[in-house]
């Protein structure tokens, strides 16, 4: 197994299925950016080979289907059986919601336990503004099929300052209700956001978020898993809620995470652009192909940052988030 002097190694992997998104949320992309596949994604075939070699090779023990939007890619259908029969303990998606109805029976049927939705309002115009596609209704109605379905739901929210602030408690209060565990996300220095000062004007810090759910609710820290990035919490006889705190709670030196890009290219750290292409390991015998990606993981796992987020011009879409 390779271990760094953090003690970190690869346990979670995420695997984007494709850089296209239905959305273009602000946080995001750019103005007037159409979000598009990577140039030379990897077939299905081509990406759930390379998961197992992955899954072998680093001791992978959790993976999670992102994107861009994973739904949207051809490759789902075909893909996903392919990883449940992994076996691994956890597998899990995250989705805007958008084209849930179209997948749920196979969503359902595939075994999968749990999925996240992102969500950052509950106001269908402030919605249209922030995530520049798709429609609210829509992922209300799939979040509702999935839950129905037995999946266990947990709902992504970044809050930001001057568009989604005054839903941090609506948003809480409708997970609550729905027996949904809600995740906010401290808004990521990263992308176009490093440039210009939208970052800052709309970062709203996990003591804000702490503070403004302190007005209604009463609440516990919880114990989370070691290499959990959430810190999670406990409203009596209501349920949980998470923060995953990038920037007030920087979680780098448990951070177990890799991951894949939908054009093959293995990323160890958000917070750092470098790249190992694993294209070329497919064209390998298996042995040979797995002595290289035991090199590729040490390079990766080296680019980890050591104490916190510092940002990076990559957007989430393009490594998956
Ligand atoms: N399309 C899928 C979705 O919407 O869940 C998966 C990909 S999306 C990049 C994954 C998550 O990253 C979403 O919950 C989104 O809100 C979050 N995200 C993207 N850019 C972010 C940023 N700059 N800061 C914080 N979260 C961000």
């Amino acid at each position: 197994m390779i271990v760094d002097a953090h003690g970190r190694r690869f346990r979670n992997l995420r695997v984007s299925l494709t850089a296209a998104c239905n959305y273009a949320c602000t946080y995001c992309v750019p103005d007037g950016k159409r979000l598009q596949p990577a140039q030379h994604e990897l077939d299905g075939d081509e990406l759930a080979y390379m998961v197992e070699l992955i899954v072998d090779a680093a001791g992978i023990e959790k993976l999670r289907l992102t994107g861009g939007e994973p739904l949207l890619s051809p490759k789902f259908d075909e893909i996903l059986p392919r990883l449940m029969s992994l076996g691994l303990a956890d597998v899990s998606l995250t989705t805007n919601g958008q084209l849930i109805d179209r997948k749920a029976a196979a969503l359902i049927n595939s075994g999968l336990r749990r999925i996240n939705i992102s969500l950052d309002t509950l106001d269908p115009e402030r919605f249209t503004a922030i995530a520049r596609g798709g429609d609210l209704a829509t992922v209300l109605s799939g979040m509702e099929q999935m839950r129905a379905g037995g999946l266990k739901v947990k709902v992504n929210m970044v809050p930001m300052r001057r568009r989604n602030a005054d839903q941090i408690l609506p948003m809480l209060e409708y997970c609550l209700e729905r027996g949904m565990e809600l995740r906010y996300i401290e808004l990521m220095n990263m992308g176009h956001l490093r440039r210009g000062n939208e970052y800052l004007r709309d970062f709203i810090s996990m003591d804000e978020i702490l503070e403004a759910i302190g007005a209604r609710y009463e609440f516990t820290r919880t114990d989370a898993p070691y290499d959990s990035t959430a810190v999670r919490y406990e409203i009596p006889d209501q349920g949980f809620f998470g923060i995953i705190a990038n920037e007030s709670e920087p979680f780098c030196s448990s951070c177990t995470r890799l991951r894949l890009s939908s054009n093959g290219f293995l990323y160890g750290c958000l917070s750092n652009s470098a790249s190992h292409d694993v294209k070329p390991l497919l064209d390998l015998p298996r042995h040979q192909a797995m002595a290289r990606l035991q090199g590729l993981l040490v390079r990766a796992l080296h680019d980890k940052q050591d104490v916190s987020f510092k940002g990076e011009v990559t957007v989430m879409k393009f490594i998956g988030g």
